[in-house]
Formats: structure tokens, sequence, C-alpha cells
């Protein structure tokens, strides 16, 4: 059975279509849009075994959303192409004891392709059921990956214009430059002096601004968001972990139906929320292992169930984890305790940075990998295997590491792995190589190109020779003066 509606996680009453949801991308009070009841998987065995990237997405979307079939497999169809640089979209890959399910074959490098190829035709279709005249905007935060997905999904796409925030001093030389080089009609972008957090918060008091909105409305504008607080982005990520499980079968790694367990690197909780709902419709996922780096309030919150942002907050070589408001907990919240419990303790989130509760979900196991632990696993890993892996990765790795050594468990292993060590060049190839930091961006991809035996990807090859377009700095209270100023 399909999902019949999407509700607040802070207020049950306040329900969506998946259209609806998808086009507001947040509740009127803050909250997230859940399902109400999460839907379980309706194919065979055999007929997953048998499927191509394409059709087990359109059979887990199909569960989501409430499009036509036509409209659904029109909308995979212009996101799972050639823009991917493998026709099987998401290779697994076995090293050593584990797999790696690579994520990182789309246009920017990085997991947020998966969901941000689709989101645009998600987005549109969502728009014309329901008849809305204005146009989109799209107001995104980012700590490095989303932008520039969001920005390559939603460039020159009719009817949406798309603003990224991202933090200038917080994300990786090839990462800015492949926002700040972004062509497009529709396109805003600019750095904040802060955090992700405050690009984040200052973006949700924007879209939860009432008379802002309506200011906006007049002009013929609404808001939704391409960030994971979006439910669009949410369902396709779900799709990989069913994809990860059957070929972890074909290549004869584990039986149907046995056990697979999960490492994410997480930051804003979205990338595991989707392994926990594919747990839920039937999936055997055994142990969900959410690794942090030096960010570590997930870990603490996992291991005592205290959440406390009240810490100072690292830059670290893994940016796209450098985060300690994961919005995405927040659904796991309310499907553990309900709204009423969840708003209470989004309210002291707000005022007191911190809230306690019971964790009665026991399928999530809290890790985190110091800088140190990082670097290491990507030396050992390349010693070992011969594989490169990017620092995402490596905090991934590690953590499964000490997962394995305090649960000596059987359980074969995936490590999600989330981005192209291109994109991190200059710390992946200081860890191989201490004599590498003195490099340049471009000597390093060559650098690494030769220790990894991997092809420089064309769409990093490319970025030396491209202009730089957007040399916006904006504080963090003036993102709304921002947006005004750009949407006139
Ligand atoms: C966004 C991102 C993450 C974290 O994913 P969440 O869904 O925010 O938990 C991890 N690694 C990379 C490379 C990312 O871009």
């Amino acid at each position: 059975m399909a999902v019949s509606m999407y509700i607040g996680t802070r207020n049950k009453d306040l329900t969506a279509t998946a259209s609806e949801a998808i086009l507001k991308g947040i509740c009127p009070d803050g909250g997230l849009y859940i399902p109400n009841e999460i839907p379980k998987m309706d194919c065979s065995k055999e007929a997953l075994l048998d499927m191509d990237y394409q059709e087990l997405a359109y059979q887990v979307l199909k569960l989501y959303l409430d499009f036509t079939e036509e409209e659904l497999r029109s909308c995979i169809a212009s996101a799972y192409d050639e823009k991917f640089d493998t026709k099987e979209i998401v290779p697994l890959v076995k090293k050593g004891d584990v797999w790696y399910l690579e994520l990182f074959h789309g246009k920017t490098l990085a997991f947020k392709d998966m969901a941000l190829s689709i989101l645009p035709y998600l987005m549109k279709t969502a728009a014309k059921k329901q008849g809305l005249d204005k146009k989109i905007v799209i107001l995104t935060a980012t700590s490095g990956d989303t932008g520039k997905a969001a920005l390559e999904g939603f460039a020159d796409v009719e009817g949406i214009e798309i603003m990224v925030f991202f933090p200038e001093h917080g994300v990786s030389p090839v990462q800015k430059l492949q926002m700040t080089t972004q062509e497009g009609k529709n396109v805003f972008v600019a750095g904040i002096e802060g955090n992700f957090d405050d690009a984040q918060s200052a973006v949700k008091t924007i879209f939860t601004d009432k008379a802002f909105a309506a200011e906006l409305e007049e002009k013929g504008y609404c808001f939704s968001s391409a960030n994971s607080i979006n439910i669009g982005r949410l369902v396709p990520q779900i799709v990989y972990y069913y994809w990860a499980y059957i070929q972890a079968v074909k290549q004869g790694g584990i039986a149907w139906g046995d056990a697979l367990d999960f490492t994410v690197p997480t930051g804003n909780f979205g990338d595991i929320l989707a392994g926990w709902y594919a747990a839920q419709m039937g999936l055997p996922v055994g142990k969900l292992v959410c690794a942090s780096n030096d960010n570590k309030v997930l870990y603490d919150f996992f291991r005592t169930g205290v959440y406390d942002r009240n810490r100072a907050f690292h830059v670290t070589v893994s940016p796209s984890m450098d985060i300690l408001i994961s919005s995405n907990l927040e659904r796991l919240l309310c499907h553990m305790a309900g709204q009423a419990a969840t708003q209470t303790q989004m309210q002291a989130l707000k005022e007191q940075g911190t809230y306690t509760i019971d964790i009665t979900e026991k399928r999530i196991v809290g890790e985190f990998a110091t800088e140190a632990e990082t670097f290491t696993a990507i030396q050992e890993v390349y010693r070992k295997t011969g594989y490169v892996m990017d620092t995402h990765t490596a905090v991934a790795y590690a953590a499964y590491q000490k997962y394995q050594k305090e649960t000596n468990t059987q359980t074969p292993m995936v490590i999600v792995s989330t981005a192209s060590p291109y994109k991190f060049t200059k710390d992946v190839m200081t860890a191989l190589d201490s004599s590498c930091a003195e490099q340049d961006a471009f000597q390093l991809m060559k650098a690494l190109e030769r220790v990894s035996g991997v092809k420089i990807p064309n769409v990093v090859a490319g970025l030396a020779k491209k202009t730089i377009l957007h040399k916006d700095v904006c504080k963090k209270e003036n993102i709304q003066a921002f947006v005004r100023a750009h949407l006139q």
C-alpha cells in the first residue's frame, strides 16, 4: 500500500499529499513531513533481483508519491541517465572485508546527486499537479555538496529560481569552485560568514516567516527547499539501500534474507534515515552505524539519549558532515515518540540547545572518527587494497573499524561512500603522501590519478578554466535581504 498522506512531525493535523509536501519543503510550523505510515515493499525477491536501477527506483518511489506511473517513469528516466558515468548508476564494489556503495557517479561527484538529479522533475510534476501559478524559489543551505548538486539539477529549469548559501570558510577548494562557477540564468550563489548551521537556521527562518512569504507571494513567488528536509530528497535515497542489498546477493556475498549492515557518514541525518526507512519497509538491514566526525553530537546522542548542540563547532576534513543540528533526526524522533514529544524536544533544542529522550530504536549505533583516525583509514585501506577513499567515506570506514572491535560482528558490512576522492584531493593526497601538502588543486588531481588508477572526472578537470561568476559574501543576518534583493 502506498503512503496515503504526509503529516507534520510537530503536529499530526498538518497533513499534505506527497506533491504538496514536495512543493512546500517544510511544514508551516517548522516541522518536517513524514509518511503517516511507512509502506512495505510489494515486489518479490525474484522480481527485485531482475531490476535495473530505474525500475527499482520506480518500485520504491511509487509507494511514496501520488504520481501516475507515466509521470513517475518520466521523472526517473530524466534523472538517472547518461549524467551518471556508469550504466549501473550505483556500483557496489568489494575491497578487502567490506563493500563500498559508490554513490558519487553523478554530475557533482557526491551522493547528493542521487536525490537532486530527480528532485527538479518531481517538483515540476508536483507543481503541475497542484496547478501552481507561481515561480518556485529554491532556497538551499549547503555544507558543500548539496549546493552544487542542487545548482546542477535546477539550473535553467523553467519556472524555478535557485539560491544557494555556503559557509565561505567551510568548504573544500573544489567544492567552492564548483559552486562559484555555476552557469544558468536562474542561479544565485553566495558565501556566508558563518557555518552550515547558521546557513540552515537562516534558511529555515525564512521558510517560516509568514510576512516575508506573503510579500513574495504578491510578487508571484513561493519558496521550496532542496535540502534533505524535503521528502523529495529523502525518498529517492531509499532506493540505493535496496540496490546495495540486491547487488550483494547477486555477487554471492549474502543469501536473500540475511542481514546486511551499513555504515553511513552522517551530517544532517538524511542518508542514514533513508536506510532506516528501507529497513521499516522490510529490507533485511541489520545495524545502521551512524558515523560522525569530531562534530560527534549524534554519537553522543545514540550513546546517551542526550542531544546537546552546546559545544565547539569543528571545521574538519569531512566538511559535509560539519553539522551540529541534524535536521532529519526530528523525523526519527517523531516515529519513535510521536508529535507531542517531538514538539517539546524541538522547542528545547531551540531554546536550550539540548534535549534528552529514551532511545527505543536500537538499530542505529553511534560511532565517530577523529581527524587522525580518518587519515589513517585512508592510508590503511589504500595500503591493503589499493582503493582510494574520500574523507567522508574514510570517517565511515574508521567508524566501522571501531564498531567491529566493539561487537566482533560477523554480519557483512557496506560502507556508504558519499563522495569521490576528487572532491577532496588535498586531504586525501596529503594522507597518502605528506609532500603533497604544497601542491595546487590541479597538480593534486594528477597525483590522485596516478595512485588510484581512476581517471580524473571530466567535471572537475575543466574547473580550472572556468570563470568565477559568483563572488557575493553575505552576513548570516542579511540572507533575507539578499533573497529580497535578488527577486526584484
Ligand atoms: C551530505 C553529505 C554527507 C552527509 O549526509 P546527510 O544526509 O546530511 O547525513 C556525507 N558525505 C558527503 C560527501 C555529503 O555530501
